[in-house]
């Protein structure tokens, strides 16, 4: 019999349950009006196509929604939080704005803005491809600057007559953020360092570690472009023989035979339901 173990905090974090709940609790009530999503809801497939069978539309760029259909309209920003200009362009184009931005990605774009304002030079310190960077550093005009590893600072030349403000995407790897702070507290230059990585990343971080130094395979369920499952794959992938997934189906060609104990994470946009299934795979191996 193998022995299966859940790491705490697998699956939907505050930040995505409470948007989830808001987009939903619209597309129940939405009568006659068109809903959009700016971007897929969530980094999971399976989640996002559930709610476009209740009439979500996916939109990628706001200027995607045709202002003349005479049905009202209105646009759910996700939970990974938008720039400024979105929320101008939204006003602009008279649409309802439903905003599921996680408080605490709201905490950053504030600190960005007032920062900003006050003449000081954000650091932004995440991957400048992902939509909560692209978000946070619209708060700031766009003029972050934005490394995800270290290496990336090495070209950068500081400013040692301005004052730095250092903010992270809530999502980051704890221990490279160390890394680049330490690296910016050698250089001496002036800075204030927010530690935004949120407290949600940080426990499902730790307890995917801890799981992954007591079994012999990880299985780490979460959307392919899910940034935060990414980083859950890498750091189990320093104990153990890790394997990624996005639904049970992953699992049919995998020889799990082999391994007495399996640990079983998720990304913060995995829900319940397909954690559920992918355990009972695990256990009785039908699909
Ligand atoms: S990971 Fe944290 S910051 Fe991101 S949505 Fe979840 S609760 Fe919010």
């Amino acid at each position: 019999m193998k022995k299966i173990f859940l790491a705490d905090h697998a699956g939907y974090c505050f930040g995505v349950k409470r948007a989830m709940k808001l987009a939903w609790d619209e597309l129940e009530n939405r009568e006659n009006k068109n809903i959009f999503a700016l971007g897929p809801l969530i980094h999971n497939k399976q989640a996002v196509e559930k709610y476009e069978e209740k009439g979500l539309i996916t939109i990628n760029d706001i200027e995607d929604i045709d202002s003349k259909n005479v049905n009202p309209k209105e646009v759910i920003i996700r939970s990974h939080g938008v720039a400024k200009e979105v929320y101008d362009q939204a006003n602009e184009k008279k649409l309802e704005i439903v905003d599921t931005t996680c408080p605490f990605v709201k905490k950053i774009h504030e600190l960005a803005k007032e920062s900003y304002e006050k003449g000081k030079k954000i650091i932004l310190i995440g991957d400048k491809n992902h939509p909560e960077v692209i978000g946070i550093n619209g708060w700031c005009d766009n003029k972050a600057i934005i490394v995800k590893e270290l290496k990336e600072l090495f070209d950068i030349e500081l400013d040692y007559s301005v004052e730095y403000v250092v903010v992270s995407q809530t999502t980051m790897n704890e221990r490279e953020f160390d890394v680049i702070i330490d690296y910016l507290k050698d250089k001496n230059i002036n800075m204030v360092v927010n530690n935004t990585i949120c407290s949600a990343t940080k426990v499902r971080q730790q307890s995917a570690r801890e799981i992954s130094n007591k079994v012999d395979l990880m299985i780490v369920i979460g959307g392919k472009h899910s940034s935060n499952t990414q980083k859950l794959v890498s750091i189990c992938k320093e104990s153990v023989d890790t394997i990624a997934i996005e639904t049970k189906a992953d699992l049919i060609d995998f020889d799990l035979g082999k391994y007495d104990t399996i640990g079983v994470t998720a990304g913060a946009s995995t829900p319940d339901w397909i954690i559920e299934e992918t355990i009972e795979y695990i256990e009785n191996g039908v699909i």
